[in-house]
């Protein structure tokens, strides 16, 4: 991922770091190809031309135009500000509680069951007790594939009843994570293709009923732009605590990365890059941001 913005802004600052003394043109000719290098990656414009607003801001401060090396300077200033579009400081799950609670959101195909395994795995490795709940009672194959899933990670699973409902069913999950003692219960809730009023509905009940600290919304990256709108959505509609990325490993442009939490205020928690149950990542803006200019 972001091959193609790396090269990019390596270009730019190359010539950058050549200059003795940047004057206003140089700074705003740089601005221009690291802005036209963000809307070729797919970063939503607004969050591109707002980045490069500041960006230019800071540097046409006498302290970068004045210092002997500048295009050093203004190549900091980016990645300052690189990594505070990406979220800032690092952000985590909140795992207090007894037991603490997760609930995984997101459309169908997103990647959220497999990531909800994802997450029942390190957990465990961390020496917790962990409960997988399947909440997707109109979806007998996704109650199966966690179930598979959880006997991978060596995590025990529970699934609906026969009549119940999503928050009948939030509640008796809730009710014997408590009552045995585990440590974390991670409730998988139905997806859906898109986000309607049914899901919606479903899902506020649903976190009413079990009132759950992280309510996380899964997101598959390569759709890009798609999937930021899609996270405002969930946002306006349910609250979340914060994102999962999935997929990072099939999107080249990684405008979903750089644009979902500038425009959701959402911080990225992780990130997913395959198929595997170790492939989740804990995401940290300053080093995703120093990847990105290599
Ligand atoms: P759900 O409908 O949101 O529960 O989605 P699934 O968990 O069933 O995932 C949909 C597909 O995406 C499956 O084939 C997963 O193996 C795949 N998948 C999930 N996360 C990732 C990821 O980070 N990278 C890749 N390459 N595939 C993923």
């Amino acid at each position: 991922m972001f091959e193609n913005l790396s090269s990019a802004l390596q270009k730019t600052f190359k010539d950058l770091r050549g200059y003795g003394k940047l004057t206003e043109k140089n700074v705003k000719d740089s601005m221009r190809e690291v802005r036209m290098a963000l809307l070729e990656a797919d970063v939503n414009f607004k969050v591109a031309r707002d980045f490069v607003k500041k960006v230019q801001e800071d540097c046409m401060g006498e302290e970068v135009m004045g210092s002997i090396t500048p295009g050093q300077l203004v190549v900091k200033r980016v990645q300052d500000h690189l990594e505070e579009l990406l979220g800032g400081a690092h952000k985590d799950f909140d795992l207090t509680g007894n037991p603490a609670s997760v609930m995984m959101m997101g459309l169908h195909g997103s990647g959220k069951t497999t990531s909800s395994g994802k997450l029942a795995l390190r957990w465990k490795k961390s020496g917790r007790r962990v409960l997988l709940v399947a909440c997707d009672i109109r979806r007998p194959a996704a109650v199966e594939q966690l179930m598979i899933l959880a006997g991978q990670v060596g995590c025990d699973v529970i699934g609906p009843e026969p009549g119940e409902t999503v928050p009948m069913l939030g509640k008796r999950a809730a009710e014997h994570a408590r009552n045995a003692k585990y440590d974390v219960v991670i409730y998988d809730t139905g997806g859906r293709f898109q986000v309607d009023d049914e899901l919606v509905q479903e899902l506020k009940e649903f976190s009413e009923f079990t009132q759950p600290k992280n309510r996380v919304l899964v997101l598959d990256a390569a759709i890009g732009q798609e999937s930021v709108n899609v996270a405002e959505t969930f946002r306006d509609a349910v609250g979340l605590t914060g994102l999962i990325l999935t997929k990072l490993d099939g999107d080249a442009r990684g405008g979903a990365a750089l644009s979902v939490h500038a425009v959701t205020g959402c911080p990225i928690l992780m990130t997913g890059s395959g198929e595997k149950m170790e492939d989740l990542e804990p995401f940290y803006p300053d080093r995703m941001a120093s990847r990105i200019l290599g």
